[in-house]
């Protein structure tokens, strides 16, 4: 069983199944012999059978060669990826589809999917517990822009779950010790760090030019401030805490969900230290991730009007439904 994707212009659809063809070549004429002259124009120098230097070829998400490399031998169960350029003129290299290739063939995301993530601003408040996990994760996935806020420097008692910073950080500026990570990570990326605290008077400003806010703070007074800071500039905010070995999470679209006072209107009283196994923001941070690249590319159902409950002592995920307050001080008229 082998699969091609990304061929909609030709084929109107993105994967198709192709048996008994021994390799490369052979699935390529294969497929010309399906789809016929459209196809051809898309792979071919013009009236030459040379496939053109923009066709990019993945097996099983390695690149190959287009000369030698159509020798290559298949066998039930490859996954067999072919870009050809893309009409509309996509901006992605051929090294960002080899690099993403696997999340490229998930349904609904394409390469399309991966140019409006090339495209995105997130902003990643708070670098701790919750913020590492989620600008890794982001980053990896290709978001094009990540600005990273933190202006505390690393302890040594940070380092059981702020997995971006390591032993040798210790006393380093967590953006400072967070954006070397990450431009390691993916040298693609444009990362941006700021050492701001947050505060009613630079909330607006800090927001206002990302396209999603994720929620890393330790605490609520600053979460609130981004929830109003969000809601005015009507910026999805995805809200993540963490506790002990327990989390939440809830996406806050302004204007078709209900936003965080909403849904906690009251502050939970403020713990200085509290408790926490690495393991829980690292689920809640992932998750935050997760929401953002959904609502980045389109894909699944964010977790609006909603709040889901993570509890690893027995590992349950609960999801309640949370409306919006029509008298909300945050959110009403919005
Ligand atoms: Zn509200």
């Amino acid at each position: 069983m082998k699969f091609f994707a990304n061929f909609r212009e030709a084929a109107g659809r993105e994967q198709e199944r192709v048996e008994g063809v021994a390799d490369v070549a052979s699935l390529i004429d294969e497929l010309v012999r399906r789809f016929g002259k459209k196809l051809v124009e898309q792979l071919y120098e013009r009236g030459t059978r040379r496939l053109r230097e923009t066709v990019h070829i993945l097996v099983n998400g390695r690149g190959i060669n287009l000369l030698e490399g159509l020798n290559t031998h298949l066998k039930d169960g490859d996954v067999i990826a072919i870009f050809p350029p893309v009409s509309g003129g996509g901006s992605l290299t051929p090294e960002e589809l080899e690099r993403y290739s696997r999340q490229i063939l998930i349904r609904g995301f394409g390469e399309e999917g991966q140019e409006k993530l090339k495209r995105a601003h997130v902003l990643v408040a708070g670098l701790g517990g919750l913020g590492c996990p989620a600008s890794a994760y982001l980053v990896a996935a290709g978001i094009g822009h990540l600005t990273i806020l933190d202006a505390e420097r690393v302890e040594l008692s940070n380092l059981n779950r702020q997995i971006l910073h390591w032993q040798l950080d210790v006393r380093r500026s967590k953006a400072g010790s967070a954006i070397e990570k990450l431009w390691a990570m993916n040298p693609m990326a444009k990362i941006d760090s700021r050492l701001e605290k947050i505060t009613r008077g630079n909330s607006n400003k800090l927001v206002r030019d990302a396209d999603i806010v994720v929620d890393g703070m330790d605490n609520y007074p600053t979460r609130y401030l981004l929830n109003e800071a969000c809601v005015r500039n009507r910026i999805p905010f995805i809200h993540g805490a963490v506790e002990g070995l327990v989390g939440q999470l809830a996406t806050i679209l302004p204007g078709e969900g209900p936003c965080l006072r909403c849904i906690i209107p009251k502050e939970p009283p403020l713990k200085p230290v509290f408790p926490v196994l690495g393991t829980t923001p690292g689920v809640i941070g992932c998750l935050q991730a997760m929401e953002a690249i959904k609502l980045i590319v389109g894909v699944g159902r964010p977790l609006v009007g909603k709040m889901l409950f993570f509890n690893g002592e027995d590992m349950t995920f609960d999801i309640i439904e949370a409306r919006r307050d029509p008298n909300c001080p945050v959110c009403k008229g919005v």
